[in-house]
């Protein structure tokens, strides 16, 4: 089959800056993209045949419809973007006779508790865990609980609702604190499963590290793997900075590379891109999460693949389609140069109403881009119960250190104005809300 004829599903629920780099890494390879999305509202041309409107929250539905919509059509390949689209994905994948992570991989990623379990079972370092029910606030003296530990709900990303409890008082409440979060409209709207529980584990300290990967029939090749120089620590854990190539030592990095060969092969990843996080302390490396999809937000825009005489490269997207459609190509390493990417943290929740300091923060040399995601006018929550940066900003240098440095330099010269919501009573009820 010639390249012009081939088609791929696109497993997203996000649409616009995340889904530009796939259509123009189609348009030159010549190959069809078809959307699976439950944001068809966004999208310009909405019921026309590039796009198959699904709702990710039934898999089950959404694989039927996807079928029905493909029937007499040819497939050559598919690919997800975030961990939802990521379960339809495989089940079509399976239905079409596609290579792709198997659903039982995915379901496995989906589950923080059930990816410890697999992690636990198969002798990898795993923290203690055990689940709790949200509600009532549970007390941790009678459930053997120690400090210090995280707490997550068990199915949101982007370190949604993750919190560190270094005593009784902090457990309980953060506890609360995710109750009420898995309560609210948002998170409720996604059913998600096991709304009622959350997950506890033991702090793990240390570096944490991404690793961006993709695996062929169950071959595992490291595309890159990030150094996260803030640290995490809590109680929150929203990202700020990646950096790659990673500057820690060979012998970690060769452990790192172990350590995920392990990881996915536990889960039973086999095909397509995965994103995994750990921790790495003088007891080794710890996984923290593995995830069947490949890094999120707009984080992508800060790898280049090329060839060491190619002066341009392609994008980790294009990479993806030619690796997913058998397209020539996909083999290439990433470019020699250093980059980083400073996913822009929330200072506090509130309305953004300004934004300042843009034109200086893009003329600091060694910035590649500056992406403003946030839109004015809209209320931004901060972490823990948000989980949207206020955008992204890239640099390009001959070292890591260099690529930080330039990243700092830059968002220093930022100033985002945001407003607090004030507290609205509840007409009927007489609860007071706030932002
Ligand atoms: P999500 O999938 O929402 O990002 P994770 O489980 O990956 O949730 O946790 C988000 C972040 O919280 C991690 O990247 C890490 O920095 C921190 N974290 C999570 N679990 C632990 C742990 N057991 N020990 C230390 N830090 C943790």
């Amino acid at each position: 089959m010639s390249a012009a004829a081939k088609r791929l599903l696109l497993f997203t629920s996000k649409l616009g800056y995340q889904t530009r780099s796939f259509e123009d890494a189609a348009k030159k390879l010549g190959v069809e993209l078809v959307y699976v999305t439950d944001r068809c509202h966004q999208l310009d041309d909405p019921w026309n045949d590039r796009a198959i409107p699904v709702h990710f929250e039934n898999a089950e539905a959404a694989v039927y419809s996807v079928m029905e919509s493909v029937r007499g059509h040819e497939v050559s390949g598919v690919l997800a973007m975030g961990d939802r689209p990521a379960q339809a994905a495989a089940y079509v994948a399976r239905g079409l006779g596609l290579q792709f992570h198997h659903p039982a991989a995915v379901e496995a990623c989906r589950s923080k508790l059930r990816t410890r379990e697999v992690l636990q079972a198969a002798g990898l370092p795993t923290p203690w865990f055990r689940t709790v029910g949200s509600k009532p606030t549970p007390e941790p003296s009678l459930l053997g609980i120690t400090y210090p530990c995280v707490l997550k709900p068990l199915s949101l990303s982007a370190s949604q609702g993750v919190i560190r409890a270094n005593d009784r008082d902090e457990f309980v409440a953060a506890a609360a604190r995710i109750a009420r979060l898995l309560d609210t409209p948002d998170v409720r709207a996604a059913r998600e499963p096991n709304l009622d529980q959350i997950l506890v584990e033991g702090y793990i300290p240390g570096r944490e590290v991404a690793v961006e990967g993709l695996l062929a029939d169950g071959e595992l090749r490291i595309l890159a793997i990030f150094d996260k120089p803030d640290p995490l620590e809590g109680p929150f854990f929203e990202e700020t900075i990646y950096v790659t190539p990673s500057r820690l030592s060979e012998a970690s990095r060769q452990a790192i590379e172990r350590c995920a060969r392990d990881a996915v092969r536990a889960l039973g990843l086999a095909h397509g891109p995965v994103h995994a996080e750990f921790r790495l302390n003088e007891q080794g490396l710890w996984p923290i999460e593995v995830a069947p999809r490949p890094i999120g937000g707009l984080c992508a825009r800060a790898l280049r693949f090329r060839a060491p005489a190619d002066s341009d490269g392609i994008s980790l997207e294009e990479l993806l389609l030619r690796h997913a459609l058998e397209i020539p190509g996909h083999h290439l390493p990433r470019e020699s140069r250093a980059s980083g990417v400073m996913m822009i943290p929330v200072p506090a929740s509130g309305v953004l109403e300004k934004v300042e300091g843009e034109d200086a923060a893009r003329a600091t040399p060694g910035v590649t881009e500056l992406i403003i995601t946030a839109r004015l006018h809209d209320y931004i929550a901060a972490w823990p119960e948000g989980s949207s940066y206020l955008g992204f900003l890239f640099a390009s240098a001959e070292t890591a250190s260099e690529a930080e440095q330039i990243l700092r330099d830059a968002h220093a010269k930022l100033r985002f104005v945001l407003t607090p919501r004030l507290p609205v009573e509840h007409p009927a009820t007489g609860k007071v809300a706030s932002g």
